[in-house]
């Protein structure tokens, strides 16, 4: 993911030029290539179904992207089984969201949905208000976690794709004792373990569909994951299962607040 211009730059500019995409937590050449990919694939319509096809285009090409820079990246501890980063509040795009209902609508029964409905209308009621750290505390998790096992492997956002950690302890640290874990971070007698580059790429994969979508006058904007798809399948489950827009979500808007992300209080 190397920015060919970097080669002509000073070791200080390059430095400076690093700082600013980890503030904004972008890789530059992964988001530039896929806004233009994105804008073409929405120029074409913006239904539900193409917008549905443009997630999974974007998901296969990060994917492809990570693993062909993964073995230049130190290794990490994240296995089948281990869910500790599973408990907090998870940011998704509207994409996102019609990959994993569409996903859902394809693999499972009406009693499967109808449960599924129930569990995740359920878990919603403890995470309207909350921020990351309070679920954190509270270890409510995400509804799709099922015995420290995603039931939505193939299908999970972005988010989940990016998040490599180099230590279990560390993830089981941040679950257990998320306040002390932070400051330890911050204090710098500690150093976060979470891989840098593929929070990046994956991140890119967000910002430039949110970016194309805005382009072309959709609302583009980020949703908490349980809560969006309890409103998802509470019309699935009324009959109402092809009449979805992204508006209907308003209820799983994420805010950030002072640097913790937030879920709405507006009622579901
Ligand atoms: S979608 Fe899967 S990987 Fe992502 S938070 Fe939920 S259970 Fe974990």
């Amino acid at each position: 993911m190397t920015n060919q211009s970097s080669q002509h730059k000073t070791n200080s500019e390059n430095e400076a030029e690093i700082s600013l995409w980890l503030d904004y937590m972008v890789e530059p050449t992964t988001l530039e290539s896929l806004l233009e990919y994105c804008k073409n694939r929405l120029a074409n319509g913006q239904s539900n179904e193409l917008v549905n096809s443009m997630a999974n285009e974007v998901t296969v090409a990060v994917d492809k992207v990570w693993k062909v820079i993964e073995s230049d990246h130190p290794d990490y501890d994240c296995r089948k089984g281990c869910s500790w980063c599973c408990h907090q509040n998870v940011s998704v795009t509207w994409p996102e969201l019609l990959k994993v209902y569409n996903y859902l609508r394809t693999n499972l029964d009406p009693t499967q949905l109808n449960v599924l409905k129930k569990n995740s209308n359920k878990r919603t009621e403890e995470i309207i208000g909350k921020s990351t750290n309070e679920r954190l505390k509270q270890q409510i998790g995400c509804v799709f976690l099922e015995g420290n096992i995603c039931t939505i492997h193939t299908a999970r956002p972005l988010q989940c794709r990016g998040g490599f950690s180099e230590e279990e302890n560390y993830c089981r640290n941040l679950l257990e004792d998320p306040k002390n874990t932070q400051q330890a971070v911050r204090d710098g007698r500690l150093r976060g373990k979470f891989l840098i580059a593929p929070k990046l790429i994956y991140n890119s994969a967000q910002v430039a569909m949110t970016c194309a979508m805005k382009e072309f006058g959709m609302e583009g904007s980020v949703y908490e994951l349980t809560v969006a798809v309890s409103i998802l399948l509470t019309k699935l489950c009324n009959g109402e299962a092809d009449t979805v827009i992204e508006n209907d979500l308003r209820p799983a808007l994420l805010e950030n607040i002072d640097g913790d992300i937030v879920t709405s209080t507006i009622n579901v």
